[in-house]
């Protein structure tokens, strides 16, 4: 499975901090299970150490790749590969589901590229959409 948060309504939801404390999608939970680093610090809700950090990625450049979530040695590369991009940094508790976007910021060279040529992906086979 593919964690991609491609469901932009969940994205922008949580940037405008319309998602409730403790409803976090069950998407964001998974993605925090599979792609989370784990935050040293405790939950601020329930103070347990269950707090994980996801890093999206988005921008024009990234074509079909916008939205996917990265490590910090992919952002690392990222940064030669692309000439601007925005981060995301969401952390979610997977204890008590509290879910929060910290910070946001640009990364890139600054030099403007195409998007890359789209590419198949799983989703494009026939047999996914039946
Ligand atoms: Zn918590």
């Amino acid at each position: 499975m593919d964690y991609t948060l491609d469901k932009r309504a969940t994205l922008t939801a949580l940037f405008r901090g319309k998602v409730d404390a403790c409803d976090a999608d069950p998407y964001l939970l998974l993605a925090a299970k599979f792609h989370g680093v784990k935050v040293a610090r405790p939950c601020p809700v329930c103070e347990k150490n269950a707090l994980y950090e996801l890093k999206y990625t988005f921008g024009d450049q990234l074509g079909q790749f916008s939205g996917r979530i990265k490590s910090i040695e992919e952002l690392a590369q990222m940064e030669k590969e692309f000439g601007e991009f925005r981060v995301y940094i969401v952390e979610v508790c997977r204890e008590c589901s509290w879910n929060h976007l910290c910070a946001s910021f640009l990364l890139g060279d600054g030099e403007v590229r195409k998007p890359p040529r789209r590419q198949r992906t799983l989703e494009d086979e026939d047999w996914v959409k039946r």
